[in-house]
């Protein structure tokens, strides 16, 4: 009999229940008691869900109340020193000093925050010393495996195995790989393993997601050592390696060759590794197939994973098989059937979390008792299939046209960079040094009421449009008085930089409750692209223009770049992603060409999550960054020579696309530097980036207001190495989440600043 397993689950609740709880503790408005109780609870419904749908393996010890990678760091004991010395009234108060920071009588930063693989969820990196000790702190853990036992029987410890663990953090101070420190670290997780086995774990679920990396041999070479010194702990459990993401590619024999006793399979990046599987796994093992998808919202279809099952079947008997989701469902929305906002047909194409283990369970049972026995499942399954493949609404052909017309031309500017350059210093006369920001200024209560009570229909839509053109204007001018050269509007309009457009767009749909966690409570709702994207009419020029018509300096338009777009979206499945992103730079040329229509002489396109698309694998990273830049250039080359292109990047290390980021061509980018003391530069000083930088002079992410003093240090860095003509000044990122008097005195000083640089020259 194959059985019905999931690897994770969300932890918000359907109603983001988590992240209340935590954001009532974090302001005191609860005690840790209820913080527990409740956090017991959502794991308790979770737990319940999945039993009831037939999962048979429900996964325990996937919850985190902040994040699983800082879990195990602590239940290894690695609590660096600072936050082990703090005085810190409990264990809780010092989990989330190490999470998000304390200024309760102790000033603690928040340890260093990182992207999980190719998601937007962030881990929290853990910081190795050298003189590293552990020790197993699994008590609250073992509670979780009895709790969840309580409720189903085989519930599947997940472990994060000691070389992911060790190699998702950092060795502080020493240049050698945290795989140093294996050897100290494996007692603990014997002892872990002890403890499961006693409980009466008979699979535990041993998460080793490297496997999905290009791995160097010291990496395979810990990962055989580790399970070689830990089979003799293993008791009574067995181990299923759970790895995802991607194909496990040259890693595979690997993996079958190790001492555990099932692999797990992302089939649905890699449906192709199954074969290759099937020669490797030995007759001992079981294999998993992660046949749902996971990390995005469509409808398996159910037809093709069970083919893909029964040939699995048929080559090592249904026995000898777990059915499963590709990847933990922690990157699903949690339940399809609160969504109140889709429309019912695109919703019949959708599955979220609750939904997936229904399919799980369909699939499983289709493979132990014939496909009869879930007829009804099936036929529902493919009808809905169908609709989604034969919809109008994914295939426009209009769409297609225009995608087919595209031409090498249209996704390169007029002239080169110097001719632009000229005559975009005869239109736009700025001085040396201009100044400007990312686009944001403060989204202030009042701004969030006005939008909400426009939502439920109590502004209509003429009085929210007159609240926002007052807010610009009111914006306008302070950025006038404050002296800035480049004006923007605000963007008080947009609750999120891709849902914004997603709302507007054709092809999207935007969800009421299809919350995903991305770090800690906080959660992101990704629009969904369900179809050909178009743009019906200009989504950003009336605010634009109206905020050009307020003043004599020129208002620099704000779009978000297609890349982006796309990487903060569920994407369709059902064609590559590249085209999908034409789309939507076709979308985003079409609204810059109105821009420039409208009168405005600068746009920027934000592209902060161009390197965030980066696939794991070195061998894909060159395809993909050909088709973003293209779908960057396309969406920026519709505009005249006179027209000013900027685009803008943050969090992220630049240095490794920095070939790509200047085969953008825009003419201006800024980016976040502050923090590295405009260290980021040297890569683009190296690099001899052609075109025109502001490197942030500031950090938008703290309240504190910056001397200008310490932006012309700053700025002297900069100049030290990039030719003043080709340096603007701006802040790291946008200020939407900031009060504006730290906003004016910070620009203030900012002003200030270029001015003294100026008058150096
Ligand atoms: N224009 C956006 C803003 O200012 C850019 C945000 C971002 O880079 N993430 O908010
Ligand atoms: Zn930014």
């Amino acid at each position: 009999m194959a059985i019905a397993t999931n690897l994770g689950f969300p932890r918000m609740g359907a109603n983001r229940e988590l992240k209340r709880l935590l954001e009532r503790y974090w302001q005191g408005k609860i005690g840790a008691e209820a913080l527990n109780e409740g956090a017991a609870e959502v794991r308790a419904t979770n737990w319940q869900w999945q039993a009831e749908a037939g999962i048979t393996q429900v996964p325990v010890g996937d919850f985190s109340l902040y994040d699983h990678v800082l879990d195990w760091a602590i239940r290894v004991g690695a609590v660096p020193a600072a936050y082990r010395t703090a005085k810190l009234v409990s264990h809780l108060d010092r989990y989330f000093a190490m999470a998000r920071g304390s200024q309760q009588g102790v000033d603690l930063p928040a340890m260093e925050m990182t992207k999980w693989f190719n998601t937007n969820y962030h881990y929290i990196v853990p910081e190795w010393s050298t003189d590293q000790e552990f020790h197993l702190d699994a008590e609250s853990f073992l509670k979780q495996v009895i709790a969840a036992q309580q409720i189903s029987a085989d519930a599947r410890p997940v472990v994060l195995g000691p070389v992911s663990l060790l190699l998702l953090g950092k060795l502080k101070g020493s240049n050698e790989s945290p795989l140093v420190l294996l050897d100290r670290l494996l007692p603990v997780y014997e002892g872990l393993l002890q403890q499961l086995s006693e409980a009466g774990c008979t699979w535990v679920q041993w998460d080793e997601p490297v496997l999905a990396l290009d791995l160097d041999d010291e990496a395979k070479q810990a990962l055989r050592h580790s399970l070689n010194v830990l089979s003799g702990s293993f008791g009574k459990s067995q181990l299923v390696l759970t790895s995802y993401f991607e194909s496990l590619r040259e890693n595979l024999p690997l993996a079958f060759e190790l001492p555990v006793a099932a692999v797990h399979l992302d089939l649905v990046c890699g449906p192709e590794q199954l074969r290759e599987a099937l020669q490797h796994v030995r007759e001992d093992q079981f294999l998993s197939l992660g046949l749902v998808d996971g990390r995005n919202v469509w409808r398996t279809n159910l037809t093709k994973a069970i083919a893909l099952a029964e040939s699995a079947a048929a080559a090592i008997g249904s026995e000898r098989l777990f059915i499963a989701a590709s990847c933990s469902l922690l990157h699903s929305p949690v339940d399809l059937a609160t969504e109140t906002e889709i429309d019912n047909e695109v919703k019949s194409w959708l599955a979220f979390a609750r939904q997936k283990l229904d399919e799980i369970a369909t699939i499983t049972k289709a493979i132990n008792n014939g496909p009869d026995s879930v007829a009804p499942a099936l036929q529902q399954n493919a009808a809905a299939i169908e609709s989604r493949r034969s919809s109008i609404r994914t295939h426009n052909p209009a769409v297609r046209d225009r995608v087919a017309a595209v031409s090498p031309e249209s996704l390169r500017r007029q002239s080169n960079y110097e001719k632009r350059q000229s005559r975009q210093r005869d239109r736009l006369k700025l001085p040396l040094f201009p100044t400007t920001t990312i686009g944001s200024f403060p989204q202030t209560g009042a701004v969030r009421q006005a939008r909400a009570a426009f939502r439920k229909g109590e502004l209509s839509a003429e009085e929210y449009r007159q609240f926002l053109q007052s807010e610009t204007e009111v914006c306008i001018r302070r950025q006038e008085s404050l002296g800035l050269d480049v004006l923007v509007h605000g963007e008080f309009e947009r609750n999120d930089m891709v849902e914004y457009f997603g709302e507007q767009l054709e092809g999207f749909a935007v969800s009421k409750n299809g919350w995903v966690q991305s770090y800690g409570s906080r959660c992101v709702k990704p629009p969904i692209i369900f179809g050909d994207v178009d743009r019906l009419t200009p989504m950003t020029v009336p605010m634009a223009a109206y905020a050009q018509s307020l003043t004599d300096r020129p208002v620099k338009g704000m779009l978000t770049g297609p890349v982006t777009i796309l990487c903060w979206s569920f994407v369709r499945d059902d064609q590559p992603r590249q085209e999908t992103c034409q789309q939507v730079a076709l979308a985003i040329r079409e609204e810059a060409i109105d821009l420039e229509r409208a009168g405005i002489g600068v746009i920027q396109i934000d592209e902060p999550a161009l390197r965030e698309g980066l696939p794991l694998r070195k061998f894909d990273q060159p395809g993909y960054l050909a088709w973003a830049v293209d779908a960057f250039r396309l969406a920026s080359s519709g505009v005249k020579d006179e027209t000013q292109i900027h685009t803008h990047m943050c969090y992220c290390e630049f240095n490794e696309i920095l070939p790509s980021i200047a085969a953008l061509d825009a003419d201006v980018i800024s980016i976040e530097t502050s923090r590295s003391q405009m260290e980021l530069l040297e890569g683009f000083v190296e690099f001899r980036y052609p075109n025109e930088i502001g490197p942030g002079v500031y950090d938008i992410h703290s309240p504190r207001v910056p001397s200008s003093r310490e932006m012309v240090g700053l700025l002297s860095k900069a100049v030290d190495v990039i030719p003043a003509r080709r340096l603007w000044v701006n802040p790291d990122c946008g200020l939407k989440t900031r009060g504006w008097p730290e906003v004016e005195a910070a620009l203030s000083a900012m002003v200030e600043a270029a001015q003294e640089v100026r008058s150096l020259l």
